[in-house]
């Protein structure tokens, strides 16, 4: 999860910071076309400025000198190779006759002409820029005209500059060829929203009033925006005005080429990133997996069936910071106290309360031991003689007392690894391991006689009589070798009690059965 999410706070990070210097890079990109195109706008305004100035200039010398007849083919000729701004230039009179042109156009020569642009420099009389329009020698063009009064100050025509929109011209040389391989480019529109300049030639003349960027620039607005073009690609496009003229000028640039440094800046952010980047991971997964590890073995451990056995497994768990190692602890204290309390329970289930000798259940525990470790035994059986006299006289609890005087007895006479237990009312039994036969009946004889000897509160004297088995010496089951000692206690009963007798096989059947 750690590294998840350390993965997931990279990933985020490296897109907002791809974001930001998208947003940067778009922003500065308007910004800079803004400014460009109003630099053009007034570079563009310069020009028209100028140039009216030079068709004054031209036109009030007209005015004066009209009286000598070559004047106008002078002029036209003088403002065209002058300047080298206009494709064409004319003078004509006030009845829209052509009086010169240069380059010379005989087919217009003394012909009046019909441009809605004439007439409207013939009707105004003032200082005009029109409109694009074909001319009668089949060129788009714009015209710059200037009228000419003469020397009384009656209007005389006017001289005319054309600029062939078409072909290449003076907002060519002014704009440049800001045809970028990356698609940049920029055009001017007229007052109309008609394209005056274009990277397209065959776009020029044609009305783009539609576009926002044009329209925004056509009301006079410079700025900034982004945009779609003619062809459906997105553009940041800078926008500014011609006031002089009601033209607009247009610098753009592909969203997709202002954009495209990014991919390769990001690859490189990445790229500087990773090896710390991967570091951190490989520290993130290694710690995380150093603070997981011990609960997870903890865990795994809290589920074991064999207390033992977790309790060990436990033990080995490497639980190196604090909280680790309480949970261990508690985790041990828990297994401790339950495997305790199982330990009790189990002595609880296996020995006698009165006495805290075995009882059956425990002999049989200490049997099956004794079996699966293939040690030999020796048994002793024994039952207090005339016990139930003892009940009668002194009652059923100082009877108990005797009992449990006799359990201690046998405590005193017999060694630590011997099984002790109390197989029925007042009858009892011992395991001896590693003792054969004849060591049986030597320690039951001891035995016998302390009893004998002990004087029991109350009660005074009691005596026993005991049977001695050995197994394996008495062939058979393990079991077989208690009956044995339990047949040989009924014979010392019969003997005449207080005394041990070893058992003799006499035949089998005389056995007592299996209880
Ligand atoms: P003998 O063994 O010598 O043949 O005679 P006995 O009188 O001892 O006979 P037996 O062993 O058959 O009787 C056992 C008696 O022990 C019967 C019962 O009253 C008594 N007894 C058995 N269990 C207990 C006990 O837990 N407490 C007491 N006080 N008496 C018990
Ligand atoms: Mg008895
Ligand atoms: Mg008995």
């Amino acid at each position: 999860m750690a590294t998840l999410s350390a993965l997931v706070m990279l990933g985020n990070a490296v897109w907002a910071s791809y974001q930001v210097q998208r947003k940067q890079l778009i922003d500065s990109t308007l910004e800079a076309n803004r400014v460009y195109a109003n630099k053009l706008a007034q570079t563009t305004q310069h020009f028209v400025l100028s140039a009216q100035q030079q068709l004054a200039s031209s036109a009030s010398h007209i005015g004066r000198h009209l009286d000598q007849p070559s004047t106008p083919d002078e002029e036209a000729e003088r403002l065209k190779q002058q300047t080298d701004s206009f494709n064409s230039v004319a003078v004509v009179d006030a009845a829209g006759v052509v009086k010169a042109a240069s380059p010379a156009m005989p087919e217009l020569q003394g012909k009046a002409l019909t441009s809605a642009a004439n007439k409207q420099a013939l009707e105004r009389r003032s200082p005009l820029v029109s409109d694009p329009f074909i001319a009668p020698t089949g060129n788009l063009v714009v015209t710059i005209s200037h009228p000419v009064f003469d020397a009384k100050g009656v209007y005389a025509g006017y001289v005319t500059a054309s600029i062939h929109l078409k072909e290449k011209n003076v907002l060519h040389t002014l704009l440049g060829t800001h045809f970028y391989r990356d698609g940049s480019y920029l055009y001017v529109v007229g007052r109309d929203g008609k394209l005056l300049y274009h990277p397209e030639p065959n776009r020029v003349g044609e009305s783009a009033i539609r576009n926002e960027v044009v329209r925004a620039v056509s009301q006079g607005r410079s700025g900034a925006l982004h945009t779609v073009n003619s062809h459906g690609v997105h553009m940041l496009a800078g926008f500014a005005p011609v006031p002089a003229v009601g033209w607009g000028v247009v610098a753009q640039r592909p969203v997709e080429a202002t954009v495209a440094p990014l991919g390769g800046l990001m690859s490189t952010v990445l790229r500087n990133a990773a090896p710390l980047g991967i570091l951190s991971l490989v520290l993130i997964w290694f710690f995380s997996r150093s603070i997981s590890a011990p609960l997870w073995q903890l865990a795994r451990n809290a589920q074991a069936k064999d207390v033992g056995e977790a309790i060990s497994k436990v033990r080995l768990v490497n639980s190196w910071y604090f909280e680790a190692a309480q949970l261990k602890r508690a985790v041990l204290v828990s297994f401790r106290t339950f495997s305790e309390r199982i330990g009790k329970l189990d002595v609880a289930a296996l020995t006698d309360p009165l006495t805290q000798l075995y009882n059956r259940r425990g002999l049989e525990r200490a049997l099956s031991e004794f079996s699966r470790s293939g040690a030999h035994f020796g048994v002793i059986a024994f039952d207090v003689d005339h016990f139930k006299a003892v009940n009668d006289r002194y009652g059923h609890s100082v009877g108990d007392e005797v009992i449990a005087g006799l359990a201690h007895c046998m405590r005193a006479n017999a060694r630590p690894q011997d099984v002790l237990c109390r197989f029925g009312g007042e009858e009892f039994l011992m395991l001896l391991p590693g003792v054969d036969a004849r060591g049986a009946v030597l320690v039951a004889e001891r035995l016998r006689k302390a009893i004998e000897e002990h004087v029991f509160p109350e009660v005074g004297q009691v005596t026993i009589s005991a049977g001695v088995s050995h197994f394996p010496d008495t062939e058979g089951e393990a079991d077989l070798a208690i009956r044995q000692a339990d047949k040989a206690l009924y014979r010392a009963k019969d003997a005449g009690r207080n005394q041990v007798v070893l058992y003799q096989k006499r035949s089998r059947s005389d056995l007592p059965p299996a209880s």
